[in-house]
This record gives structure tokens, sequence and C-alpha cells, in this order.
């Protein structure tokens, strides 16, 4: 509703990986606004979208990071913004037009560092999402896991979904192979249609009902 002055209890900073293309924006748009685009432009940075939900009687506020797949993508060329960008999340001053780099983002890779950090700092949850009709975005997830494992706490409530289960006929990854993964790596698992909006709500449930279950 439209309470503004509504009580927050808790709020939840949940993160979404995985490499470019595998609907990670749209599940994000179908959770937070109930919306869907099928001509999704490419995240350029970082963005992210809260939605204020009830858990057990709490007000959770859910706050989902969404950013590029790609570290080229999420360096954005390293344009002026980009190093903006790196130093608000830094939680420096807002950057002025004649702000000059500071000396330890003045690398590509520093910045990549940076901004990578900065987005798994303080996060709770994560999504690893692969594109089901996409063999290598599921066998990139190993490297996904590895780069949040390196960034993230070790009590990171983490689930994989394997998203675009309207394009069944197109499927290259078997439900088994992701469950097997998941439990290896003691993931939670869902697959999900952002489009048809199959099981998007159930997995924010899910993984937010879990970091509650955590955290109270
Ligand atoms: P991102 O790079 O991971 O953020 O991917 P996007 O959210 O931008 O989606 C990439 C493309 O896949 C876009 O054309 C989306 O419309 C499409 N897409 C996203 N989710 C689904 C889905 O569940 N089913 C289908 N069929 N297409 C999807
Ligand atoms: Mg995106």
């Amino acid at each position: 509703g439209g309470d503004f002055n509504q009580k927050i209890d808790y709020v939840f900073k949940v993160v979404l990986i995985g490499d470019s293309a595998v609907g990670k924006s749209q599940l994000l748009a179908r959770f937070s606004r109930n919306q869907f685009s099928l001509d999704s432009k490419a995240t350029i940075g970082v963005e992210f979208q809260t939605k204020t939900l009830v858990i057990d009687n709490k007000t959770v506020k859910a706050q989902i990071w969404d950013t590029a797949g790609q570290e080229s993508k999420r360096l954005f060329r390293v344009e002026g913004n980009a190093i903006a960008i790196a130093v608000e999340l830094l939680g420096q001053a807002r950057p002025e037009s004649n702000m000059t780099m500071p000396d330890r983002l003045r690398s590509p890779g520093a910045v990549y560092r940076a901004v990578t950090s900065a987005y798994y700092r303080g996060a709770v949850g994560a999504m690893l999402v692969y594109d089901m009709t996409k063999r290598q975005s599921f066998d990139n997830m190993a490297r996904w896991l590895e780069e949040l494992r390196g960034h993230a706490d070790k009590n990171i409530v983490v689930m994989l979904i394997g998203n675009k289960c309207d394009l069944g006929s197109l499927r290259a990854v078997p439900t088994e192979d992701a469950q097997e993964f998941a439990q290896r790596e003691n993931l939670f698992f869902m697959e999900t249609s952002a489009l048809e909006s199959t099981n998007v709500e159930t997995a924010f449930l899910t993984i937010l009902t879990e970091i509650y279950r955590i955290i109270s």
C-alpha cells in the first residue's frame, strides 16, 4: 500500500548474479513491478529496486541489486560515470562534475574491484541465475559462485535459478543437473519464467523467508 510512514523492521539486500541475458533484470522487473519486456536493454552499471513485504508479521524491505553479467559492462568502459558510481558505492559524497578520480581508483582493475566489492557488501541473499536454454550460462555458475564466496558474507543465503522455463522445447539444462549442483553447493533451487510469471514471486519469497529465519 501507499503508507510511506510504514515502519520497516528489516532491510534485506539481495544480489542478482549470472551471465548477461539470462533474465536477471526481467526477474527483478517482474518481482518489483510485475512488468516484463522482451526487448530488455543490457544493464549498465549497477541498479537496485525495492519491494516491501510482510513476513511473519514483520515489515521487510527487500533491496534487490542488479548488475551487468560481464566485467566489461560492469566497468562500463570506465567512462566518467563509472568512476562516479564507484565513488558513490564506496560511500563518499555525491561526486561533482569536476571531480577528480581518487588515486585508488585510477586503474580499470581497481574500479572493477571497488564496484564488485561494493555490490556484494552487506548482501544477505544472492540469486545465481542461468538461462535453462543456454548450457554455458549454467556451466558458468561455478565461477559466479566463486566470485560470490570470495566477496560475500559466509552466511549468505544463495538460490540457484534456472530462468526461461517457458522455453521448454529449447531446454539445454536438465532439472536433475541443476538439482545435483544445488545440493552439492548447498543452494536453494527453482526454475522460473519472468515472461510467464512462473515461480518468480515464490523464488523471492523463499529466499527472503529463509534470510528472515536465519536473522531473526
Ligand atoms: P540480464 O542481462 O540477465 O539482465 O537479462 P534480461 O533481463 O535483460 O533479459 C535478456 C533477454 O531475455 C530479454 O530479451 C528478455 O526479454 C528475455 N527474457 C528474460 N526472462 C525471460 C523469460 O523468463 N522467458 C523468456 N522467453 N525470455 C526471457
Ligand atoms: Mg540486466
